[in-house]
């Protein structure tokens, strides 16, 4: 796992040394992602897991999201013909739909590397530093949760992404001056789960500001029909249609059940997953026709017996159902709003008549 050195980082060091020959990197690209870890080069590597060769690699294999595809086609080719890079781009939207994957393709349509990290894993000041002056002309940097930056490491993304420049201090107390050293110029593209957590003066520096949206049915199966090609399973189109339908509007899902009802299909010695195959093996893993798992119907049940339907407040349900608030507000409940089995209201969350009947109270 390739991590951002954080110990003796001389910023002005490293600027100095910038344009001497140095020895090229292995490329590496992570197995899962995790804080911290950068992505050297776009290209696939042999060591990747079936994870990550999974991700569709041009924006032609990328399924769905046509109307963000189109915006950043024209983008893309409008940057290359100025010889520019990119905007900084934002993308906000649930987990699994697709972030890391359509920055992943930024990079490698711009014939650049990508570098990967997460706003956590930027606490320091000579993080973010060490990362902004290692970037190579139209480099993208990928900050997964965007919204947990800390106000140094903002303010100092401020002159980064609008001059591509890097303020530093030098010296201490009265003594001390800001100086000033030019970066390559570079694309920032922010992941969030929480767009309205960003603070305007970032938000505003974002060029392009993108939602990612849950996919179709005919979508998910698309994308399980490419991934079942790669994991060399049959499925058939009835089977790719049902695991499509219990994936939650999300493509992480969709592969991570394929590759659960390809381990039930291999035991049972099936060399086809039809769609009986496919309802027996998640029937199993107790993920219903509209892919709520056993925490979604926990947190339908609870509100129903505890707070009569609601509304009942994030915190108060979090600590009823034993899950953390954030799992709740960025995993569970986006899907849960979107398939209407619950409503936001000022006064908290509240199930309806269609949650009702799915859980067999109505
Ligand atoms: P996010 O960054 O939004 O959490 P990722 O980009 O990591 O999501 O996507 C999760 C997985 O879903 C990827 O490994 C990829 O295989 C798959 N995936 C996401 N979007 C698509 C898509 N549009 N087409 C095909 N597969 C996709």
């Amino acid at each position: 796992m390739a991590l951002i050195s954080s110990s003796g980082f001389d910023p002005l060091e490293n600027m100095k040394n910038k344009n001497k020959p140095s020895l090229p990197k292995p490329a590496r690209i992570p197995k899962e992602k995790e804080e911290g870890e950068i992505v050297v080069r776009s290209e696939v590597q042999p060591e990747d897991n079936a994870e990550y060769s999974l991700r569709p690699e041009s924006l032609a294999t990328y399924i769905g999201q046509n109307q963000l595809k189109e915006s950043l086609g024209i983008a893309i080719k409008a940057a290359k013909q100025r010889k520019e890079p990119v905007d900084h781009i934002l993308f906000y939207g649930p987990p699994g739909l697709g972030k890391t994957t359509i920055s992943m393709i930024i990079a490698r349509e711009m014939e650049a590397s990508i570098k990967i990290t997460s706003a956590p894993a930027l606490e320091r000041p000579r993080d973010i530093a060490g990362i902004l002056s290692s970037l190579k002309p139209f480099d993208v940097l990928f900050i997964d949760e965007i919204h947990r930056l800390n106000k140094i490491t903002e303010e100092i993304l401020y002159p980064a992404m609008e001059d591509f420049s890097l303020d530093i201090t030098i010296g201490k107390g009265p003594t001390s001056r800001i100086k000033r050293l030019p970066l390559n110029k570079f694309t920032l593209i922010g992941a969030t789960t929480k767009a309205g957590s960003l603070t305007s003066p970032l938000r505003d520096r974002f060029g392009l500001i993108n939602r990612l949206n849950f996919y179709e049915v005919e979508e998910l199966k698309e994308i399980i029909v490419r991934s079942a090609e790669i994991l060399k399973l049959k499925v058939s189109q009835e089977g790719a249609i049902i695991i499509g339908e219990r994936s939650r509007g999300t493509p992480r899902v969709a592969n991570r059940l394929l590759k659960r009802v390809r381990d039930f299909a291999q035991v049972n010695e099936e060399k086809l997953v039809t769609a009986e195959i496919a309802i027996k093996a998640l029937d199993l893993l107790n993920i219903d026709h509209k892919g709520l798992d056993p925490t979604d119907r926990q947190i339908i049940n609870t509100i129903i017996d505890n707070y009569n339907g609601g509304p009942v407040g994030i915190e108060t349900l979090a600590a009823a159902i034993n899950e953390d608030i954030s799992t709740i507000e960025d995993v569970y409940e986006p899907y849960l709003l979107q398939t209407g089995f619950l409503n936001r209201t000022p006064r908290g969350r509240v199930v309806t008549h269609l949650a009702y009947k799915h859980v067999g109270r109505w």
